[in-house]
């Protein structure tokens, strides 16, 4: 059973994916703490993506499509909640044929509602108390430019699929966010086998 959440930088993803991971005891996979992580531990994988990471310009569809098929057919991941993938309509095409052929169900994708000068201040703050490269004002217009042309269309990919879709006003309180995606994603596993 696959959940994804989605939503421009700062909308708060990574939190909200921790949080329905840990209640519903599905795993949580970041493809952009997975990619941090490689770029610390300098991989070859890492050097690769640390120039795209650092202008806050997406990876290749290719690369990250190899990555994820790789860890997707990794038995753990009969469950997963899925935080920043896929970022592009190739990406969920690829992850589209992936399921079907892993037979894995997506169940709900969550879109998170953020307006833009909310994001931009969350992410300035998170500069500030996490230090990640990509928190500073010039990659932060970048990755909010590459949501815009290359993510948001993911939203109308899956709006034309029959998948079902749910957007979330983002701009509250974790736990109540937490407790909306909840009540959506009950209702998305209430009807799918
Ligand atoms: P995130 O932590 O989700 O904000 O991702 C941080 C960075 O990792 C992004 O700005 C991209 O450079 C890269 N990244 C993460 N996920 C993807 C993806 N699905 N496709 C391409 N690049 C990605």
């Amino acid at each position: 059973m696959i959940v994804i959440i989605m939503g421009p930088p700062g909308s708060g993803k990574g939190t909200q994916a921790k949080c329905i991971s840990e209640a519903h005891a599905f795993p949580h996979l970041s493809t952009g703490e997975m990619l941090r992580q490689e770029v610390s531990d300098n991989t070859p994988l890492g050097q690769e993506v640390a120039p795209f990471l650092r202008a806050g310009k997406l990876v290749p569809d290719e690369l990250i499509n190899r990555v994820m098929e790789h860890i997707l057919k990794e038995e753990s991941y009969r469950g997963v909640v899925l935080d920043g993938f896929p970022r592009t309509v190739v990406q969920a095409q690829q992850l589209s044929q992936t399921l079907q052929r892993l037979q894995l169900r997506l169940v709900l994708v969550v879109v998170l509602d953020v307006p833009e000068d909310v994001l931009v201040a969350r992410l300035l703050r998170r500069a500030q108390q996490e230090g990640r490269s990509d928190d500073s004002p010039e990659p932060i217009r970048e990755r909010m430019r590459e949501y815009e042309m290359k993510t948001a269309p993911v939203i109308d990919y899956y709006r034309h699929a029959s998948v079902r879709l749910q957007t979330i006003d983002g701009d509250a309180p974790i736990a109540e966010v937490t407790s909306r995606i909840n009540v959506a994603l009950e209702a998305a596993m209430a009807v799918t086998p």
